[in-house]
Parts: structure tokens; sequence; C-alpha cells
């Protein structure tokens, strides 16, 4: 599908996020309602964390040649606040330095952005019941948009919001839906989600339950990571310390993402007392993993795959595929729950 800005008409705003806006689209010609996720703004390319990254980039041609696609990211060059304020330069080069430098910054982040589009290629090969499909990207002016499935229910975090906790056996197939869709990921594209939270798991009115908003650009990543602003957070342990990402991080995700379902609150919030960033951040390291309480009545089989999950020992903490194996989730496939009727009670 050729995308273009002018085939899209907009219908509404669905929300914004770190990454940025999401609108409810029609493709004209084909008559197809698509959720467009513009995730590029120009303020993001503007910022000194954009400039600081396009700056260092690599030749595209030495990324094709397989080169690792992210360079070391470097602050020896100062940050630009665009092209109207170019860095200052000794009096002797004066007169040539900027124009070319201001040029260098363009082509720069024009390469930069076509290799975020280039990154998004293996999307159009995610095929999988528990992914949000893909419909294209493009670029325009200074943003880049990319099209998908539009998810009519919305995300679990407005569902819970609005109604309360996940009932238990809907809680199953949800945690069924994401991990199996997490393991499509790792095995068939080598991708770690990043970013596994309840806004991010989709439910549309035939009852299906997808998750979107993975990393899947390198450079994308680079880019947005210092714009990080959220009050919550799914991070694990490790991450907060500044160990690499791998799969695990998200297996941390999903017992927060699960455990926030089945209490209808973030399990850090204490009598729904949200901690400011940095205590969230020393409590998640500092403290004993979070459990559900016992007078709760909640599953024995929750608190058990919950206990695999919330370990702060990255080591010690389940994969996704022990996640599989666990009697919570080999009891899911069979269990039958009318999702459809359970979704349509949510659609607006
Ligand atoms: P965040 O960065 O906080 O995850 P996003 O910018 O990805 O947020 O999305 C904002 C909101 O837009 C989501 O919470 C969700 O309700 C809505 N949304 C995102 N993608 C879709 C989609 N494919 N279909 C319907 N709604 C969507």
């Amino acid at each position: 599908l050729d995308l273009r800005t002018e085939d899209l008409e907009t219908l509404e705003e669905l929300g914004a996020g770190n990454g940025g806006t999401v609108t409810k689209v029609m493709h004209i010609p084909t008559k197809t309602i698509m959720a467009k996720k513009t995730i590029y703004p120009q303020s993001l390319l503007d910022s000194p964390a954009f400039a600081r990254i396009s700056l260092n980039a690599p030749d595209p041609a030495t990324v094709d040649q397989g080169f690792p696609s992210r360079p070391e990211k470097s602050v020896s060059m100062p940050a630009s606040k665009g092209a109207s304020a170019p860095p200052k330069q000794p009096e002797r080069v004066a007169t040539q330095r900027p124009a070319r430098q201001r040029n260098q910054q363009l082509d720069q982040r024009l390469m930069v952005r076509r290799q975020i589009m280039r990154e998004m290629q293996f999307l159009h090969d995610c095929n999988s019941e528990h992914i949000v499909s893909f419909y294209g990207a493009f670029m325009n002016g200074g943003d880049i948009s990319m099209c998908m499935e539009y998810m009519d229910v919305g995300s679990l975090d407005k569902i819970y919001k609005e109604s309360g906790p996940i009932p238990m056996n809907v809680l199953k197939k949800i945690a069924y839906a994401i991990v199996d869709g997490l393991i499509y990921l790792y095995d068939s594209h080598r991708i770690i989600h990043r970013d596994l939270k309840p806004c991010n798991v989709l439910v549309n009115s035939a009852g299906q339950i997808k998750i979107c908003d993975f990393g899947v650009s390198g450079r994308l990543i680079d880019s947005v990571a210092n714009t990080f602003v959220g009050t919550s957070s799914y991070m694990s342990p490790e991450r907060i310390l500044g160990s690499p990402y791998s799969v695990k991080s998200d297996v941390w995700s999903i017992g927060i993402t699960l455990m926030e379902l089945a209490l209808g609150r973030f399990p850090f919030a204490p009598e729904n007392k949200p901690l400011a960033i940095f205590e969230l951040l020393q409590h998640i390291v500092n403290e004993p993993e979070p459990t559900l309480p016992k007078q709760g009545n909640y599953p024995e089989d929750l608190h058990n795959i919950l206990a695999l999950c919330l370990v702060k020992d990255v080591n010690k903490r389940a994969t996704p595929a022990d996640l599989m194996k666990t009697p919570y989730l080999l009891s899911a496939m069979s269990l039958k729950v009318d999702l459809e009727h359970w979704a349509k009670s949510h659609l607006k």
C-alpha cells in the first residue's frame, strides 16, 4: 500500500504519548480506517538529544554493509537549535564553515529519517494474531508517520481505568496474547519490545488482543529515549541501573502489566498516591518485588506466574518461553472466554 498524507482524512485524535500523537484516519482510496502514529515531530528533530545522535550518524552505505547501526553517542559536537543557529566557530573559518555545517546537518537528519524508515520495513513481515498489523510508513516534512490497524476498543489502561480490574478469565487470555506476541517478535524478528505496558496492549470489538509500539528502530529508540517523562515505570531494576535490554527486561514489564490489570491500579502506587519518578525508580531497585495481596482471592497460578516475572535478579527471572510452560498459560488456550462480548461492552 502506497501511503501518502493527501490520501488520509483525519477523523479523530486518539491520544498522545512520549513518542508522538495518534490519530484515527481514513485512507480515502481504499476506505480503510487506520490509526496513524506520527512518531517524529519536528520538535524532536530539533532537540539536543537528536542533534547529538544525528551528528554522529554513520554513512548509510556503511550501515547497509552490516556495520553497527548505532553510533557511539558523543557530546563532542554542540547541539544545534536548528538551521538558524549554527554552532560558533573560530574567527578564521567562520566565513565558510556555518553553511557547510548546516547542509551537513540537514543531510544527516534526512539520512537518519531514511534509516528509521528502512528499519521499519520488517513491520510488513510481522504477521501474528497478537501484533497490531502495519500498513506502511511515510515521511512528511520533518515527521515520520506510520499507519497501523485501528483497534476500536482501545488500550487496556483505558479499559481498566473506566471499568476497574480486568476479570480473571479475561486476564489469562490477555497474558497469553502478550507472551505469545512477544515470543513471535523475538523468534521471528529478533525484536525486544522495550516498552510493554497496559497502554501498548490494544483491543478490538472482535475480541482480539494485540500489542503495539515495540522497539522497531534502533534509531528511533536512541532519539526518543532522552525524552522520557513518564510518571509510572514498567522498567526492570537492571534497566534502571543501566544494563542493556534483554528479553527478560520485557518479562519484568509483563509482570507489572498483569499485576496492574488484576489490581486495577499501578502496583507501585500504594493507596493510589503516585510516587514521584525518582522515588519510584529508587523503590523498584531497592524494595522487595511487588506481590498481589494475599486477601485478594487471586488464583494461585496467577500468583505463581507473577513470581516468575517479578524477580529483581535478571539471571533468576523467567524467559518468555518459561512463562508459556506455566500452569497459568498452559491452561489459557483451552479456557473458554467470550472475549468479543467483553470487548464490545467496553466500546465507546
Ligand atoms: P504511549 O506512548 O503512551 O504508549 P501512544 O502515543 O502510542 O501512547 O498512543 C496513545 C494512545 O493512542 C494509546 O493509549 C491508545 O489509546 C491510542 N492508540 C494507539 N494506537 C492505536 C491503534 N492502533 N488503534 C487505536 N488506538 C490506538
